[in-house]
């Protein structure tokens, strides 16, 4: 992907851009996912750190310890709270954007539902789509080697 992709939040403070080919898109069904976003799950692309930059404002910081005992830290709007990416500890050199807050998040193609243990039972996920009961093989935030 050569152009850039761009989001924002809400009200507009906070800009984003990335370059990067997303290496993961995925729905987020982590109870941690469901509070925050204050919906059944998170969608969300991972793209590399390295092509991401905030372009306006400064989004405020909440880190919190996610089940694999890694720092998440969520980024968001100190403005109009809108919750923009994440990173986690173990993977600096990966984003993890929301979807909901691109520009055009009309190209987004999920590619799995994980932490579909916590899934809502009033949730109806798409069938064609694998689910994994927490992360797919190869998609845990690890350090890479
Ligand atoms: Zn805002
Ligand atoms: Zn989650």
């Amino acid at each position: 992907m050569a152009s850039s992709i761009t989001g924002g939040c809400l009200c507009g403070a906070v800009r984003y851009e990335f370059s990067g080919e997303p290496v993961f898109s995925l729905l987020c069904h982590c109870r941690d996912c469901q509070r925050q976003s204050g919906s059944a799950y998170a969608a969300a692309v991972r793209v590399p750190a390295a092509s991401f930059r905030v372009t306006s404002g400064e989004p405020k910081r909440y880190i919190k310890s996610g089940d694999s005992g890694n720092q998440v830290t969520r980024a968001f709007c100190p403005e109009c709270g809108c919750m923009l990416f994440l990173q986690v500890s173990a993977r600096p050199d990966l984003v993890g954007i929301r979807v909901g807050t691109l520009d055009d998040p009309s190209w987004f193609r999920p590619e799995a539902d994980i932490f579909v243990k916590s899934a809502q039972p009033w949730d109806h996920m798409n069938p064609d789509i694998p689910k994994y009961d927490t992360y797919p093989p190869g998609k845990a935030y690890e350090p890479s080697a």
